[in-house]
Order: structure tokens, then C-alpha cells, then sequence
């Protein structure tokens, strides 16, 4: 194990063990409180919530309560790990929730990887929280299990692992074709990845004014064309062309998006693209070409990827806590396109009000203060106009 390892392991394992624990936020310090806190007061705010349900928003901390949910079957990058190997990452995922946006969040991880169920489990809790983010739930399975969700409770449902991913990534192409002179209606892209993130990202750049027929997609089998058979997510972005591979597809493409796995893109791909390509190697840990080597052959390329250590870090921090934040101060019942949009723009165009903006800062920096502040009014604005706020 090397020296990050062992600290990574020690950082956890410190007492109390894990990321997170719970606040109490009244007074209990004498006979009187406890008899506010528990029986017999709290009967009366119960009372007061049977008869309008509205008022739990009022008397608990509903309103303010994240789920984190998880089955744990495409945790990060490691895959298919399982339930309770995923709760150091949802226990994370609360911690950014409360330092980003002061959200209370509760990690929940399920041992149940049947679709039908795993929805049935996870609606039967939402009376508990303001709002469900999903997290590393396997393709295709989450998009059903998403949309069910959300046609079925009044609360905001999110897979992170999908649009948050969109939403980051939109910003930083926004700023991308801004700082290279191009128009979204323009470009050709070439996406290399078929899953979770990359049908959400490719749904946004469709948003953002990128043409469907400008864009060229590859799974591990090849680039999608109408002449193989194709899941129904898939279908959707399938070429009519003789075209086969990635490497075909890429010839004079604008931008090269990749939500795949590592290696997947080569330095002769990189050189065969429209000059200052734009390059998001996103595959975690190992991008599909590490940056110094697609600089090598591409050197004004503007280069993005999932990592801390190099510029433009696509992260989908940058977005969740503050969407959420959001959601729940106005009563949202959904997060809809309105409000993730305004969400893209808010962060593309904080990155561009920032002094270092340029080629290697295309997206905010993870502790931008202005986020919270910028961000949430944004979306807020979003959820009113477009009717789906509620206070
Ligand atoms: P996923 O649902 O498992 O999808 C992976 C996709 O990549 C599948 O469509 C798969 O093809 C395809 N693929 C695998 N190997 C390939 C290859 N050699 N060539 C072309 N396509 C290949 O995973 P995901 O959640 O979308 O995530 C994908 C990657 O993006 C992961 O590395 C993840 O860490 C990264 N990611 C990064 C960020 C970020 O930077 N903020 C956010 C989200 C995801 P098949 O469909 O044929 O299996
Ligand atoms: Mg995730």
C-alpha cells in the first residue's frame, strides 16, 4: 500500500470511524425539553402533519434532508462492489452535500439489485426526505429506475452519475467552443462511451444547440450505427453510415467526449481531429489518453478530465449540492431541463467571470466561494419560470 493509501485508510478509521454523524439541533438539557423533544410534545406537530402534510416542511428537518442512494453495483470506477462497499462513497457524498451547500444528507445503501424492487423500496422511504439523490447505480437499469421515481413522488428524484455529469460537462463545453471561436450548432463530436454519463451528457449537448447528426457515438463494440442492433437508449444515437470505429468517426471531429475507459483514444486519433480540438478524456482514474499525451500532437487542444490533478477538472461537485439547494429552497417537485440548464449556464458563466478563465480553466474551481451564491439563484429563477416551484 502506498503512503495516499494509508492515509486514505487512516482518514477514515480516525474516531469517530467514517465521514459523518448526526446533529442534534434543539435543546435537551432538562426534564422540560425532553418532554418538548419527545412524548408527550411531539405528539402535536405529528398531529399537525396528518392533518397538512405541508407542515413537515415545517416541524422536522425534511426540508433540508437528502437521501444518498446507492445499490452498489457501478460504484466509481470500481465497478460492481456492492452495498456496504459503496458507503464510504456515499458518506462522501454527504459531506460535500453539508461543506457545499449546508444539505443534510443521509446515505442509504440497498442490497437489492432488482430494478422493480429497488424502486418499490426506495419510493416506500421518500416521505422521509426533501429530496433522492441516485448514485452509482449501474446502466442501463438507472434510467428506468430514475424515471419511474420521478413520474412517482413529489420530491426531487437525481441520478448524479447521469446529469450531474451533463450538467458539468455542458459548462465546460460552453466555455470550450467560446474560448475556439466555435458555435454549438457547428461542431462534430465523437463520444466514446455509451452508459450512464454519457447518454446525459449527449442529451445536453443536444440542448446546448449540437446537432443529433453531428454526433458519433462508440460503446466497447464499436461506433453505433443503424446497421447493428441496439438497445433502445442506444438507437437513439445511431448513425446511418458506413463508418465502424472510433477511429473513422474521429477524422476532423471538433470535439472528442469520453466517458468510456482508459485508453481508448490514441494520439494518432488526436491528430487526425479539426485543429484546437476540444478533448474531455473523463474515464476515472485513467483517462482514455492521459492530457500530456494528447498535448503532445494536439498542443492547443483544450483538454478536460475527471481527475484533481490536472486543470479542468470535470466534477460533478461543481453542481449537485447547489441544484439541490435549489430544489429545496423552493419547493421544487422535480429537477427539470429548465432548471439543469440554467444550472450549466450559471457555472459556465462563473468560470468566465474568473480571472485565471482561459484554456486551462474552462469550469470553476471546486471551492469557489461564489458558487452557492451564483448557482442557486439561477436555478431557482429556472424552477419558477418554468412552474415548478412550490414556495
Ligand atoms: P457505464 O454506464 O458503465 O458506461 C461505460 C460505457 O463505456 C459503456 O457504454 C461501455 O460500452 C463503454 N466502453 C467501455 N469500454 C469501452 C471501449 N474500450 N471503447 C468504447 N466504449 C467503451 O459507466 P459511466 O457511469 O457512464 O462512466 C463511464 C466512465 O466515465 C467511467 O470511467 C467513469 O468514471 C467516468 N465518469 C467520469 C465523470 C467525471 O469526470 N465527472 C462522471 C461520470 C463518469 P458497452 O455499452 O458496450 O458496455
Ligand atoms: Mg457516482
Amino acid at each position: 500500500m502506498n503512503q495516499f493509501e494509508q492515509e486514505a485508510l487512516a482518514y477514515h478509521a480516525a474516531a469517530p470511524a467514517g465521514k459523518v454523524a448526526l446533529q442534534i439541533t434543539k435543546d435537551v438539557n432538562t426534564a422540560a425539553d425532553l418532554a418538548l423533544a419527545y412524548s408527550p410534545g411531539v405528539a402535536v406537530p405529528c398531529l399537525a402533519i396528518r392533518d397538512n402534510p405541508e407542515a413537515a416542511l415545517k416541524y422536522t428537518a425534511k426540508g433540508n434532508l437528502v437521501a444518498v442512494i446507492t445499490n452498489g453495483t457501478a460504484v466509481l470506477g470500481l465497478g460492481d462492489i456492492g452495498a456496504l462497499a459503496a458507503k464510504p462513497v456515499m458518506e462522501g457524498k454527504a459531506v460535500l452535500f453539508k461543506k457545499f451547500a449546508n444539505i443534510d444528507a443521509v446515505d442509504l445503501e440497498i442490497d437489492e439489485r432488482d430494478p422493480d424492487k429497488l424502486v418499490e423500496i426506495i419510493a416506500a422511504l421518500h416521505p422521509s426526505f426533501g429530496g433522492i439523490n441516485l448514485e452509482d447505480i449501474k446502466a442501463p437499469e438507472c434510467f428506468e429506475i430514475e424515471r419511474r421515481l420521478n413520474e412517482r413522488l413529489p420530491i426531487p428524484v437525481f441520478h448524479d452519475d447521469q446529469h450531474g455529469t451533463a450538467i458539468v460537462v455542458g459548462a465546460g463545453l460552453l466555455n470550450a467552443l467560446a474560448l475556439t471561436g466555435r458555435q454549438a450548432s457547428d461542431i462534430r463530436v465523437v463520444c466514446s462511451g455509451a452508459g450512464a454519463a454519457a447518454m446525459a451528457c449527449l442529451e445536453m449537448l443536444v440542448q446546448l444547440g449540437v446537432r443529433r447528426e453531428q454526433i458519433y457515438v462508440c460503446d466497447s463494440k464499436g461506433l453505433l450505427t443503424t446497421r447493428r442492433s441496439l438497445s433502445a437508449e442506444k438507437e437513439v444515437w445511431a448513425q446511418d453510415t458506413e463508418l465502424h470505429t472510433l477511429a473513422q468517426a474521429i477524422v476532423g471531429a471538433d470535439v472528442f467526449l469520453g466517458l468510456s475507459g482508459p485508453g481508448v483514444l490514441t494520439q494518432t486519433d488526436v491528430m487526425q481531429m479539426a485543429d484546437e480540438p476540444i478533448i474531455f478524456t473523463l474515464a476515472n482514474p485513467e483517462p482514455e489518453l492521459r492530457p500530456e499525451l494528447v498535448r503532445e500532437v494536439a498542443p492547443r487542444a483544450i483538454i478536460a478530465t475527471g481527475r484533481s490533478d490536472y486543470p479542468n477538472q470535470i466534477n460533478n461537485a461543481l453542481c449537485f449540492p447547489y441544484l439541490f439547494r435549489a430544489a429545496l429552497d423552493c419547493g421544487a417537485r422535480t429537477i427539470n431541463q429548465a432548471m439543469k440548464l440554467a444550472c450549466v449556464r450559471a457555472i459556465a458563466e462563473l468560470a468566465r467571470n474568473s480571472p485565471e478563465f482561459g484554456p486551462g480553466a474552462i469550469v470553476p474551481e471546486l471551492l469557489d466561494p461564489r458558487l452557492l451564491a451564483t448557482v442557486c439563484p439561477a436555478v431557482v429563477a429556472a424552477a419558477r419560470a418554468s412552474g415548478v416551484a412550490h414556495r
